[in-house]
């Protein structure tokens, strides 16, 4: 059972940026591979993923567009996580379980053969294993963060063999809601073992992961697919930014951090003001991004501690809103990325060379940030005994990495890992496509089998 056309694989993400982009990554590469790609997510959503699409890849993905209920409490333009206020991400899973009906119309009409959706989505393989159609998870983050949260699940009493990733005690109790909730979203309909092909795709390298990628495979009892680190093209990123360039360009090589959140973490008011004398107290040069939650239009200077940007002068460029931060990290000036830790800014990172300050906040930021002290490419901030940031460690460390010789140790650790992926990630995703082609054979073939009779 041959087929002469090419296979078309539906990708469905979870709907915040942090997961939408690697997936358009991995759609990217799938389509470099010769497959046909619909991507879907809620409106909202597409208008921004169509600006990331290059016109070389418009033929080959289709963007699907996923209708959501319109909640009361949830109305069309809160239909992404991006931005979207901690304390309604559970009404936004509960407006995706009750689209089951249209994914199902959907998935019919586009006819895939295989679905990779989110681990966040696990009712998803419910819905397709009814079409037959084949549904593989994806998991956005790191192996190590997924092997530690799986053993959390599956061995809550046994303790974590790796000792490097032994979270601090302020943030045990954030890991421990992760898994709470996580359990909570998991949905008892899709546990039967006939709707999972058993395979998981996750985007990292065995160069960076490979004992936790082993771990994990043995936790879930899934085959874990490496596809390498998922790393946004820096010219894609968006435009109005030539005033930033130009800044940039008039500082010296190494010299400046960039100091960013990620697209879905905002600083509480306390985090906010240590940030920002922490940055003070460095001496060093920064590009801050300070983002608000959707409906707060607090202006930089209500938000910022008073007389700030008078002290920092021309030292410091504060943006509101969004950077672009792909381009920002490639430019010869910057020197360090003080970063929440989302799995995609740590890719980014790596990808370039640049050695990160790890101040992470919430969900799997803690034990991404223990990884990448780990391997030898980030120094962390750490916190008081009650999870507080304080502005004299902030500054501490962004001196290190800047002018201190720890820097220098980073960044030479960063580069090599860097290059050395750029290698892995080709290798990782050759193999993991010619699995996903073997999953698109052995559906097509045992749907021919159905249509024969010969069951
Ligand atoms: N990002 C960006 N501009 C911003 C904030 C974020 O381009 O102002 C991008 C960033 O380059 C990365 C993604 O958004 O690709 C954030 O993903 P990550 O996993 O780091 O964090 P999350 O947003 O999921 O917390």
């Amino acid at each position: 059972c041959t087929k002469s056309t090419k296979w078309k694989v539906f990708l469905f993400p979870w709907l915040a940026y942090g997961h939408i982009s690697p997936f358009l990554e991995l759609a990217k590469k799938l389509v470099d591979r010769g497959f046909l790609v619909d991507l879907c997510s809620s409106s909202i959503n597409l208008s921004f993923i169509r600006t990331r699409i290059p016109e070389t890849y418009c033929s080959s993905i289709h963007l699907v567009e996923l209708q959501l209920p319109d909640l009361q409490e949830l109305p069309p333009h809160y239909h992404t996580a991006n931005g979207l206020p901690l304390h309604l991400h559970s009404t936004l899973q509960k407006a995706l379980k009750m689209s089951k009906p249209n994914l199902l119309n959907i998935l019919e009409a586009r006819k895939p053969d295989l679905l990779i959706h989110d681990v966040k989505q696990l009712w998803t393989a419910g819905v397709a294993s009814t079409l037959d159609i084949p549904a593989v998870r994806f998991f956005t983050s790191c192996a190590a963060m997924c092997s530690y949260f799986s053993h959390l699940f599956v061995k809550p009493n046994v303790e974590f063999p790796f000792q490097a990733l032994r979270l601090h005690p302020y943030e045990l109790t954030k890991a421990h809601k992760v898994v709470k909730e996580h359990r909570e979203d998991d949905d008892p309909e899709v546990r039967a073992p006939e709707e999972f092909t058993g395979v998981m795709l996750i985007g990292t390298s065995r160069e960076m992961e490979g004992k936790y990628i082993d771990y994990m495979s043995e936790i879930i009892k899934f085959k874990v697919l490496p596809i390498g680190t998922l790393v946004q093209d820096p010219m894609t990123s968006v435009d109005g930014n030539m005033e930033i360039m130009e800044w940039l360009g008039k500082k010296d090589k190494f010299s400046t951090i960039l100091v960013s959140f990620g697209s879905g973490y905002f600083l509480t008011n306390q985090e906010l003001e240590e940030v920002a004398f922490g940055l003070e107290l460095s001496q060093v040069n920064f590009i801050w991004v300070v983002r608000f939650p959707k409906g707060e239009n607090l202006s930089l200077e209500e938000a910022l501690p008073q007389g700030f940007f008078e002290r920092i002068g021309h030292r410091g460029m504060v943006m509101g809103g969004w950077a672009p931060q792909a381009k920002i990290l490639t430019h010869s000036s910057i020197g360090g990325f003080v970063s929440h830790c989302g799995w995609n800014s740590i890719s980014e990172s790596i990808d370039y060379g640049i050695p990160i300050i790890a101040m992470p906040m919430d969900l799997d930021q803690p034990m991404n940030a223990k990884l990448l002290v780990e391997i030898g490419v980030a120094l962390e901030v750490l916190r008081d005994e009650n999870g507080a940031l304080h502005r004299e460690g902030i500054a501490r460390v962004i001196k290190d990495v800047i002018c201190g010789k720890s820097g220098e140790n980073l960044r030479c650790n960063v580069r090599n890992l860097g290059k050395k992926l750029r290698f892995k990630n080709v290798e990782d995703i050759d193999a993991a496509v010619m699995e996903l082609t073997q999953l698109c054979h052995e559906k097509n073939h045992s749907s021919w089998i159905r249509v024969m009779g010969m069951e």
